[in-house]
């Protein structure tokens, strides 16, 4: 069983600098595993948006958008 989800946020925050953007760059999957629900095997399937800054001043020009109500960067497993 497979459950996908994405994030219903305008914006995100730049893990640089702090500014917000909602300029889409590109789109990934990320796959988690997650506990067995009803005897099955379940995996969590993330949609994560990796987004320009729109801050000139910033050493990064894209960023990844993070989820932290469900995952934190580089899990493996939902957040309980
Ligand atoms: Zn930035």
């Amino acid at each position: 069983m497979a459950l996908f989800v994405r994030s219903s946020a305008q914006v995100a925050g730049c893990s640089g600098c702090g500014a917000q953007s909602s300029r889409v760059h590109a789109r990934y999957q990320r796959m988690l595993a997650d506990a067995p629900s009803a005897g099955r095997r379940t995996r969590v399937v993330v949609t994560v948006r990796r987004l320009k800054c729109a801050n000139p001043a910033c050493a990064l020009s894209t960023f990844s958008e993070q989820v932290p109500h469900l995952i934190t960067p580089f899990a493996r497993r939902t957040r309980c």
